[in-house]
């Protein structure tokens, strides 16, 4: 049975956009293959970040996926850090991995403009840590978005290049294309983010939700009520497509583009279906926080059950490239 692995970075407030991007998709591969899913704390790093804090987002993330339907029976989950082998092979794993090819990553490009005041050697070497987060397990099929598959062809590629040099070791992980739909914020402009401040977070109330949703962005255009509208450039809708039901998306459609229906109304259907999914989501996230000692103990049994693999591995690993005494 092929091995999933998936990682999510640490975050403090997980918002919707993280809920359609990741956290669903695993809640529904954990039923169909072995899965390994990780809070990649390592990555996190490569940001400025508070380090006081560090443990509390770690934890708060662990409780989100556990709330959204995470389950350890089904799946390990653990903190990547816990786990010292994804460090330890990430550096033999730099030795192949030429440096042209970490050049042409799109990510590293991008957050170099985003971080210019912090372009640290991390940021150069992240895909790399990303390539042995998943070659440690041997795992076989990676969820990716579009924008993750140029780091999934560079593991391929360290993968061979490492079977080339040493030893045909490790197979060639696949990339399993997630429909990850690009959850715009509320500002309509750019992806939903924390620290862009335009999220919805999974743990609104009524009020704070609809104080977000009555300033979000609709379709400019329509300025009075009696104008029509134009559902495909609306935020609104885009949301609409992703937390409501099928037949009101198709009448909301309808109905925007001969002005049946006002936008306040639009965005009050929308709140209701969101509430709808969060606020059992919000009620376990409490009940998880009530109970460190549970979420903590959930942390602990996935990284011995990925340590098991993973030291395994790393034993493979020192036997090839001559150090197997050590
Ligand atoms: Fe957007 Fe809804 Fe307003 Fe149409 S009615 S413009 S879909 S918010």
């Amino acid at each position: 049975m092929p091995t999933v692995f998936s990682g999510i970075q640490p975050s403090g407030i997980i918002h919707i956009g993280n809920y359609i991007g990741a956290i669903k998709n695993w809640v529904k591969i954990q039923n169909d293959y072995p899965s390994i899913f990780s809070i990649v704390d390592l990555h996190a790093m490569t940001l400025r970040y508070d380090p006081s804090s560090m443990e509390n987002v770690i934890f708060n993330t662990a409780t989100a996926l556990l709330a959204c339907g995470v389950d350890p029976e089904k799946c390990s989950l653990f903190v990547q850090s816990a786990v010292h082998e994804h460090t330890e092979l990430t550096w033999i794993l730099t030795t192949v991995t030429p440096y042209g090819d970490l050049t042409r990553m799109t990510q590293f490009k991008d957050k170099s403009e985003q971080n210019s005041d912090n372009i640290n050697a991390g940021l150069f070497t992240y895909p790399i840590l990303m390539a042995a987060d998943i070659l440690i397990y041997k795992a076989d099929i990676i969820p990716v978005g579009e924008d993750q598959l140029q780091h999934l062809e560079l593991t391929r590629e360290v993968a061979r290049r490492f079977n080339s040099t040493f030893s045909p070791i490790f197979s060639e992980p696949k990339g399993m294309l997630t429909e990850t739909p690009k959850i715009l914020g509320l500002d309509g402009k750019y992806k939903m983010s924390k620290s862009l401040n335009n999220y919805i977070s999974l743990e609104e109330t009524e009020q704070t939700l609809w104080e977000k949703l009555r300033g979000a962005k609709t379709d400019e255009a329509r300025i009075k009520r009696t104008d029509p509208g134009n559902p495909d450039v609306c935020n609104i809708y885009t949301l609409h497509k992703n937390f409501s039901g099928e037949e009101e998306v198709k009448e909301i459609n309808t109905e925007c583009r001969k002005a049946g229906i006002g936008c306040v109304d639009c965005k009050k259907k929308l709140m209701k279906n969101l509430l709808t999914l969060t606020s059992p989501i919000r009620e376990k996230i409490e009940f998880f926080r009530s109970k460190p000692e549970k979420v903590y103990e959930i942390l602990e049994q996935g990284a011995q059950n990925c340590k098991k693999i993973a030291s395994q591995t790393m034993k493979e690993v020192k036997s090839v490239i001559g150090l197997k005494r050590f």
